[in-house]
């Protein structure tokens, strides 16, 4: 616990260094800080150091922890994990921000559990851009069709897209594995100004989301340390 502040720094000072290394403009790229698994009290820690944006990926969990921190009423809620159909109304009804939007009913549903008194739901499409390393996201020759069906639902915001690549053997084959997202990504956000996000990087490709395009980096180990799963089930 006493080394999130360290961490807290670290990662923002890397993120700093890979922001000018890749020339980017300053404040270009936003931490979300990935808090799976980890205790109410490390959240706000980091909170409490200036951190706003977590990110969770079971439902049950994330539901906990925005009751938990209802207080922090500046806290800002990412879901990024798979979702089921019947977990979409918890989800609608509590987070801010979905990154793992990959099948069009659960867009749908969660349009329609969209509270009214809340504002429209961010979401990002996850891309399945490692093949069969992953049976999430969809595949980019379908990305057309899937942002139609989002833009047309009023209480969902497009901001982006998503990945989460097979991890890579060094910086460069990192980098190569988002080429395709990245250029998906610059052609959305061309059409359309309100598309702002791409949701790319985790503690081990930090420095190569960033030089891909990468404008919020989902970052867990290397902020709360290693997740201990045998605690939680
Ligand atoms: C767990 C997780 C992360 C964070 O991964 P770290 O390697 O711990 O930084 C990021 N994105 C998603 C979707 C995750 O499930």
């Amino acid at each position: 616990m006493e080394n999130i502040k360290v961490n807290l720094a670290l990662v923002l000072q890397q993120i700093e260094q890979s922001v000018q290394l890749a020339q980017r403009d300053e404040n270009s790229v936003r931490l979300l800080a990935v808090s799976k698994t980890k205790p109410v009290a490390a959240l706000e820690a980091a909170y409490f150091l200036g951190q706003r944006a977590f990110g969770e990926n079971y439902v049950q969990e994330a539901v906990d922890k925005y009751h938990a921190l209802s207080h922090l009423t500046d806290i800002e809620w990412h879901f990024i994990g798979p979702i089921q159909s019947n977990k979409s109304r918890l989800i609608a009804e509590t987070m801010h921000w979905v990154h793992s939007i990959d099948r069009k009913k659960i867009a749908q549903r969660l349009n329609e559990q969209r509270p009214s008194d809340l504002p429209a739901l961010n979401v990002c499409i996850q891309v399945n851009i490692s093949g069969e390393a992953s049976k999430s996201g969809i595949i980019l020759s379908e990305l057309d069709d899937m942002v139609s069906l989002v833009k047309s639902l009023p209480n969902l915001r497009l901001r982006g897209l998503m990945a989460i690549p097979a991890p890579q053997h060094s910086h460069s084959d990192q980098c190569r594995v988002y080429e395709p997202i990245s250029q998906a990504f610059l052609e959305l956000s061309k059409s359309d100004s309100m598309i702002d996000t791409l949701s790319i990087g985790m503690s081990g490709d930090l420095a190569a989301a960033i030089e891909s395009g990468s404008t919020m980096v989902r970052i867990g180990t290397a902020i709360f340390g290693e997740r201990d799963y045998s605690a939680k089930l």
